[in-house]
């Protein structure tokens, strides 16, 4: 047995996701967001980003609208970078 590290629900929604598997990589997509990853091994690498409208939702999630609101107290965040 080979220790793999799986994603049991998407990152950007906490969807349960599905895996498919085939050959030696698997493809992990969840039907919420429409993001998509594929595995090799340990390795994740993410096929596709999920749509706008679930980033959007995440980030309102994490960042509350008065802090969004406010330009003063809002850092210059780079989440949304990385998340892409
Ligand atoms: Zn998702």
């Amino acid at each position: 047995m080979t220790h793999v590290v799986e994603l049991e629900r998407c990152p950007y929604d906490s969807s349960p996701i599905s895996i498919r598997r085939g050959g030696d990589a698997s493809v992990i997509s969840c039907d919420a967001c429409g993001a998509a990853w594929e595995m090799h091994g340990s390795s994740l690498r993410r096929l596709r980003a999920p749509d706008a409208d679930t980033l959007k939702a995440v980030r309102e999630r994490l960042f509350p609208p008065e802090i969004l609101s406010s330009k003063r107290t809002a850092a210059t965040e780079t989440a949304g970078n990385a998340a892409r």
